[in-house]
């Protein structure tokens, strides 16, 4: 992958075309327009640095080259079972997620970050990347039974960035790096998608005898939470922590600034207990940049890579303000 320091802090569009952002490249490539987002086509590529460039972000010709560890691993017992993924997308927020955890598991700083989100300490037992372990290859049996509970099972399924399984919380991540938490907008709706949209939510409120009932506020419907994948997060995390008798955290993990406005509505929708008690569930929004300021100055190889690629991640070029500016994927010194 590409780090700041070997991308240039500024690219020109020259009669057309656009410079190749790794520095000291030459090669100037077409540029993209909206109809060519994920073309293959040759005249995007820098044949010499083996990526193909939209004019913002870019994507690796593999997506291994993206990846930071265990790539193997990842192939083999998880993305075979994986609904979509563009790993090989410098964007990518399931690349990010597999980095920044699998380094933490492996610099074993997960608990103590877990402890930081949510405020207990606790023993991490099973870590589920896409519903998948990466250590055992196995599937989430709890998520298949709060799938069963909830949802068709030829319709889209809930599948929660992470569960991570602790002796005592089970958490259910929700990762998200340079796009927002996905909202619904029923005004806009066409009129069969909204249908069907009101059909799915009335499911989740009467599934699982009425559990909608017990999490959420009083007199909120699914219909009108605006944050449908939160509100499904919210759901099916709350009811497998509660048959698996562990309390339940909710994590939007979001970058530095980002999202606050999303937490606070969906807060106000949500009945939370405190995670000391009997069925505690508790919802935190929690930023990238804390991880880092956590795991910064531990010692081990695992977590000073994991600290340089924080340091060094871009999330592309703007061209809005800043004409052709690279930008620092996270606000850390
Ligand atoms: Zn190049």
């Amino acid at each position: 992958m590409y780090e700041t320091r070997q991308l240039k802090d500024k690219i020109e569009i020259i009669d057309g075309l656009i410079e190749c952002p790794v520095l000291g490249c030459t090669n100037k490539l077409a540029k993209m327009k909206k109809k060519d987002v994920h073309s293959d086509e040759d005249r995007f590529k820098c044949i010499d640095n083996g990526i193909t460039f939209s004019g913002t972000t870019w994507y690796y010709r593999s997506w291994q080259q993206n990846i930071l560890w265990n790539a193997d691993i990842l192939a083999e017992r998880i993305l075979g079972k994986k609904a979509e993924s563009r790993m090989n997308h410098d964007n990518s927020e399931d690349a990010l997620t597999w980095n920044v955890f699998r380094g933490l598991q492996y610099s074993g700083t997960l608990e103590s970050i877990l402890e930081e989100i949510c405020g207990i300490k606790v023993t991490v037992q099973h870590v589920f990347y896409w519903s998948t372990s990466a250590d055992m290859g196995e599937g989430c049996r709890l998520l298949t039974m709060a799938r069963d509970a909830f949802e068709a099972r030829n319709g889209q399924q809930t599948e929660p960035d992470l569960i991570i399984v602790t002796d005592k919380i089970l958490f259910v991540i929700e990762a998200k790096f340079v796009s927002n938490n996905t909202r619904i907008n029923l005004e806009t709706m066409q009129p069969s998608v909204l249908e069907r949209h009101r059909k799915k939510c009335q499911n989740y409120e009467t599934c699982g005898n009425n559990w909608f009932n017990e999490v959420f506020a009083n007199n909120v419907h699914a219909v009108d939470i605006r944050r449908y994948e939160l509100m499904r997060m919210w759901l099916l995390g709350s009811w497998m922590a509660r048959e698996s008798n562990r309390g339940f955290c909710l994590v939007n993990l979001v970058l530095h600034g980002k999202e606050v406005v999303a937490e606070k509505a969906f807060r106000n929708q949500i009945q939370e207990i405190p995670l000391n008690l009997d069925n505690g569930r508790k919802f935190v929004r929690y930023e990238w940049e804390g991880i880092y300021s956590a795991i910064k100055g531990r010692p081990g190889t695992y977590a000073k890579r994991l600290v340089c690629y924080f340091e060094s991640k871009s999330s592309g070029y703007s061209f809005n303000r800043s004409r052709g500016r690279l930008k620092h994927a996270f606000q850390v010194e």
